[in-house]
């Protein structure tokens, strides 16, 4: 005999699967954290954690408006995404951009599942005018949508460029002369990536069902998103890239030659930090190698700042020990 006789029962058996939804990434959002390398990357893990926690809260708080217990039931197709999340935890890289960069793809599996977990649960709570829990459930959809967006943006200010730059001085180190060709590749290899980026990072905005006006809306406000992504970028990237190519004047040596003196001369850090390697290319500064701490780590990203105000920094430093 089905226990499932009303919509209600059918808004329960939701709830119970987001239930526990959650209280697995609570487990799993911590190993995703540490195995981060990019520190914005780390942050929006640990704030999303801190989301997630408060999302279990409000999950508690349904429980006891509707008077039922949430648990015992297993979201299996978390503890798939989870599984798939755990392959990675294991990987290792030289360029850390790239573990990084499927630590995203994993989380975004993650928050697109919960994305349509929630559209469906609260247009069953909206169908049964459950006002209070629509409005629980509809501030959750928010943070996971935000999560993703944050998530898609990092990935492109931020993991495609340390990906390649890790990508180009692993070329020089080898072998010098090839690094047009090099290039040439990784150029070939980023176009790649950015298309990949639009069709996954973004297709939150294809989601066809419009469950509530909430979620309606927090697709438009992704659809924004998806419009500007692939091409535009892949666009932004070929500039900047022919714009490097030509671009080796004495602006940027001068830059360089300013962040390493003060690097070498700053007493304070050891031998790893004065050996950290700096690049300076069209705007940018590329700081990349190992150090002893995270005090180090951060001194060497300040004086690039301060070196070089008007360039973006980029900073890839590993911490050793
Ligand atoms: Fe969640
Ligand atoms: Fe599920
Ligand atoms: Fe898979
Ligand atoms: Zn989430």
């Amino acid at each position: 005999m089905s226990k499932l006789k009303t919509l209600k029962d059918c808004l329960i058996e939701e709830l119970k699967d987001l239930y526990s939804a959650e209280k697995q990434l609570v487990k799993a959002l911590p190993k995703m954290e540490k195995k981060a390398s990019n520190e914005n990357l780390k942050k929006a893990f640990k704030m999303h954690l801190e989301e997630t926690k408060k999302q279990v809260d409000r999950l508690d708080e349904i429980s006891s408006i509707l008077e039922k217990k949430l648990t015992g039931k297993t979201c299996k197709a978390m503890k798939g995404l989870v599984e798939e999340a755990s392959e990675i935890l294991e990987e290792e890289s030289e360029n850390e951009a790239l573990i990084d960069i499927q630590l995203v793809g994993a989380a975004q599996r993650v928050e697109h599942y919960e994305i349509s977990a929630y559209g469906t649960t609260i247009a069953l709570a909206e169908e049964l005018e459950m006002k209070k829990i629509v409005k629980l459930l509809t501030q959750t959809l928010k943070e996971e949508g935000n999560a993703d967006e944050k998530l898609t943006s990092l990935t492109q200010k931020e993991l495609f460029k340390e990906a390649k730059m890790n990508e180009e001085s692993d070329e020089e180190a080898d072998e010098p002369r090839r690094k047009s060709k090099g290039r040439d590749a990784v150029h070939a290899a980023l176009v790649g990536a950015m298309v990949f980026a639009g069709s996954t990072l973004s297709n939150y905005g294809e989601v066809k069902a419009e469950h509530t006006p909430e979620h309606a809306k927090a697709r438009s406000s992704m659809k924004a998103e998806t419009d500007n992504t692939a091409v535009n970028k892949i666009d932004r990237m070929n500039n900047g890239i022919t714009a490097e190519d030509q671009n080796n004047d004495s602006g940027n040596i001068q830059v360089l030659a300013n962040i390493r003196k003060a690097i070498t001369e700053d007493d304070s850090l050891s031998v790893n930090a004065h050996n950290v390697k700096v690049i300076v290319d069209n705007g940018k500064v590329y700081l990349k190698g190992p150090v002893d701490s995270r005090a180090e780590k951060d001194a060497i990203r300040s004086i690039a700042n301060s070196q070089a105000p008007n360039f973006e920094v980029f900073d890839s430093i590993t911490v050793e020990k």
